[in-house]
């Protein structure tokens, strides 16, 4: 990047019709924290978590975590942190957790799944978390919710480990803001309860997709039918918008769609309220956020839900941003 670029960076990014748009990173190791800021970074949308168990022989302690936790707090001082609880199995291996082998990972045992029947480790991990909650604006993001059921289980969990926090006298966040990834198309499809039950939804297309349009998102044979551009894709990510907003609570998108910049402005006029990726990419993706013109691209967000096929979506983005970028 030019200095100019970065330099410019660092400030708030509005559309060319003066819209806000939160530009936030992706980590995957604590220490990340620090040098994500010079890439203009308003935060962390997504901390995912999952380092501290791949890899390792022995589960991580409370301790550890949560001086973790609370040194990427102090690296981001008032912005807002998201921290994913575990999201192992499917794709994400573990040493330090004993999976048992499944037939297909990516059906089985994994994420919330996993945290919900392993109560210990997800209270260590939300012990942590909620404890460096008194430090900095942490946020709570549970992966692959399929249901409200889940997230009501999830939920009290987390009450439990408040109380059990204030009969020990430590300090937490009471208000702290719990969401959840919105990853598997049955999430999709009750958007409207689990909006009354979240502070937030952040998108995560990587599974999404993978799960909507039956395609592993790491089988290289596959590979060229993984279509973030499908018109399922989109209508997927314009019903989680509608149902968020609908609730008054915020819809962002954490999974590699957010940071390509061809995509940007198509999901900005999708109504996404924040866009989480790796920290390279933020200077990119601002600039391309101040030069879209939120109300053509609504309008032409509109005409993609109409499209039959990704490579009519692609033409469509093709020829709005050659005509207006
Ligand atoms: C996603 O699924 O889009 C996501 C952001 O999470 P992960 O890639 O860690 O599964
Ligand atoms: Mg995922």
């Amino acid at each position: 990047y030019s200095q100019e670029v970065l330099a410019q960076a660092g400030q708030d990014a509005r559309t060319a019709d003066g819209v806000r748009v939160h530009v936030v990173a992706n980590i995957e190791m604590g220490a990340e924290a620090g040098g994500v800021a010079g890439y203009g970074a308003e935060g962390i949308g997504l901390y995912r978590t999952e380092f501290f168990y791949i890899n390792k022989r022995q589960l991580p302690t409370e301790q550890e975590l949560l001086e973790d936790f609370q040194d990427v707090a102090r690296r981001m001082g008032d912005l807002p942190v998201t921290i994913r609880t575990l999201d192992i199995g499917g794709d994400k291996f573990a040493h330090s957790v004993d999976l048992a082998p499944e037939a297909n990972p990516a059906l089985g045992l994994r994420a919330i799944r996993f945290c919900l029947q392993e109560r210990g480790l997800f209270k260590t991990q939300l012990r942590a978390i909620l404890r460096a909650s008194s430090m900095g604006r942490m946020r709570i993001m549970f992966p692959m919710i399929s249901g409200l059921g889940e997230l009501r289980k999830a939920r009290a969990i987390v009450e439990d480990v408040m109380t059990e926090l204030d009969h020990r006298g430590l300090a937490f966040d009471r208000q702290i803001k719990v969401g959840i990834m919105v990853e598997v198309p049955s999430a999709v499809m009750v958007a409207d309860h689990l909006a009354r039950h979240a502070d937030f939804f952040s998108i995560g297309t990587n599974d999404l997709i993978q799960y909507a349009l039956a395609i592993d998102r790491v089988n290289e044979y596959v590979a060229h039918l993984y279509q973030p551009l499908h018109p399922a894709v989109l209508r997927m990510i314009d019903r989680v918008v509608r149902a968020g907003h609908a609730n008054g609570i915020p819809v962002a998108m954490c999974g590699e769609m957010a940071g390509d910049p061809r995509a940007v402005p198509l999901l900005l006029g999708l109504g996404l309220d924040e866009l989480s990726m790796n920290a390279m990419t933020i200077p990119r993706v601002k600039q391309v956020a101040r030069r879209t013109d939120l109300g053509l691209w609504r309008a032409v967000a509109q005409e993609a839900l109409t499209l039959p096929t990704a490579s009519d979506v692609a033409e469509l983005i093709n020829r709005e941003l050659n005509d207006n970028f």
